[in-house]
C-alpha cells in the first residue's frame, strides 16, 4: 500500500486509486447487467445433523458467473452489490430461486438463505419472503434465513420486528458467523433465534488451539442451554468432526461433506448422504 507522504509517492497512489475505481465501475455496470443476462447461479451445500449422521438443510450460497471472467465468488461481488444496493434484487432472486429449487427436492430438508443488512432496508422484506414462499409452494418451515450480527447493528427496532414477523409466519432464523463481530452474547437476548452459526475461523483451529477448543465448547453449550441449534461451519477434518461430535454440537458443514454444489447436484449429495426428514 503506497504511503502518502511524498509528492512522487501521493501521485502513484492517485493513479492506482484510479485504475481500482475504473476497474470497480466496470464490475459495478457487469453486476447491474448480470441479473439480465442470468448470469446469478445459487450453488448448495449440505448441512448435516451430526448425532443422526444426515442431511437436515442445504445452505444457498450465490455464484456469478461472469461471461468474460468466469466463476466471481461471493467474496468478490457481495460487497459491492450491497454499496451499490444491487444486493437488494440479487438477493430477492437468490431466495426466489432457492425456494423454487427446495421445493422440488425429493425429501424434506430445509434451506438456509443468506440476507444482507441491506436487505432490511427495504420495507417490502416481509413481502418478498413469503411471496417467494407462496410462489414456490415451499412450507415456510422449511425455510431458514441467515442474518449476521450487522443486521441487528442498524435501526434495530425496525430489523427486530420484521425478524419476529417472519419468525411468527414460520421461517426459521439464524445467526450467521456468530463470533467474529462484536458483543455476541446480548444479540442472543435480542432475539430468539432458531440457530446459532459457529464461524469457520473458530473451527479451522478446534484440533489445534487450545482457546479455539474453549470457544466452541462455550458456544454449543449456550446453544444447549438456551435450547439453540448450533452448526459448525468450515469442518474440513475427522479431526474437527469428532471434536465437534464429542462437544454435542447440532449440526455440521464443510468441506469435509461437501463443498457448494451446483442444484442439479443435490439429489446425488441427498442420496450418498442418506437423508431424513426433518422434524
Ligand atoms: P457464509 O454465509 O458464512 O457461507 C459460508 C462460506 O464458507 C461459503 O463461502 C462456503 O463455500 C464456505 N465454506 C463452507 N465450508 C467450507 C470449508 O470447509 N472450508 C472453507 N475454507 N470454506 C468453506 P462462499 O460461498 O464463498 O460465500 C461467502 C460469503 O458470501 C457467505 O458466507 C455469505 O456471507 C456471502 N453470500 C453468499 N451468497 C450470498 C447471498 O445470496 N446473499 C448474501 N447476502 N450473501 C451471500
Ligand atoms: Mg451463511
Ligand atoms: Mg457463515
Ligand atoms: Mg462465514
Amino acid at each position: 500500500r503506497a504511503k502518502e507522504d511524498g509528492r512522487g509517492t501521493y501521485r502513484f497512489f492517485e493513479a492506482g486509486m484510479d485504475a481500482r475505481a475504473q476497474a470497480r465501475r466496470l464490475l459495478e455496470l457487469d453486476l447491474r447487467a448480470a441479473l439480465q443476462r442470468a448470469e446469478f447461479e445459487v450453488y448448495y451445500q449440505p448441512i448435516r445433523d451430526v448425532a443422526k449422521d444426515v442431511v437436515v438443510a442445504f445452505e444457498a450460497l450465490a455464484r456469478w458467473n461472469h461471461s468474460l471472467r468466469g466463476m466471481i465468488s461471493p467474496a468478490n461481488f457481495i460487497p459491492l452489490a450491497e454499496e451499490t444496493g444491487l444486493i437488494v434484487p440479487i438477493g430477492e432472486w437468490v431466495l426466489r430461486q432457492a425456494c423454487i429449487d427446495a421445493a422440488q427436492w425429493p425429501r424434506d430438508v430445509g434451506v438456509a438463505v443468506n440476507l444482507s443488512p441491506v436487505q432490511f432496508k427495504n420495507p417490502n422484506l416481509v413481502q418478498t419472503v413469503k411471496q417467494a414462499l407462496k410462489a414456490s409452494g415451499l412450507p415456510a418451515h422449511r425455510l431458514e434465513l441467515e442474518i449476521t450480527e450487522s443486521v441487528l447493528l442498524q435501526n434495530s427496532e425496525a430489523t427486530l420486528s420484521v425478524l419476529h414477523e417472519l419468525r411468527a409466519f414460520g421461517v426459521r432464523i439464524s445467526l450467521d458467523d456468530f463470533g467474529t463481530g462484536y458483543s455476541s452474547l446480548s444479540y442472543l437476548r435480542s432475539f430468539p433465534f432458531d440457530k446459532i452459526k459457529i464461524d469457520r475461523s473458530f473451527v479451522t483451529e478446534l484440533a489445534t488451539r487450545e482457546d479455539s477448543m474453549a470457544i466452541v465448547r462455550a458456544v454449543t453449550g449456550l446453544g444447549k442451554s438456551l435450547g439453540i441449534v448450533t452448526t459448525a461451519e468450515g469442518v474440513e477434518t475427522d479431526a474437527q468432526f469428532d471434536l465437534l461430535r464429542r462437544e454435542g454440537c447440532t449440526q455440521a458443514q464443510g468441506y469435509l461433506f461437501s463443498p457448494p454444489r451446483p442444484a442439479a447436484e443435490v439429489e446425488s449429495m441427498l442420496s450418498s448422504a442418506r437423508a431424513q426428514v426433518i422434524a
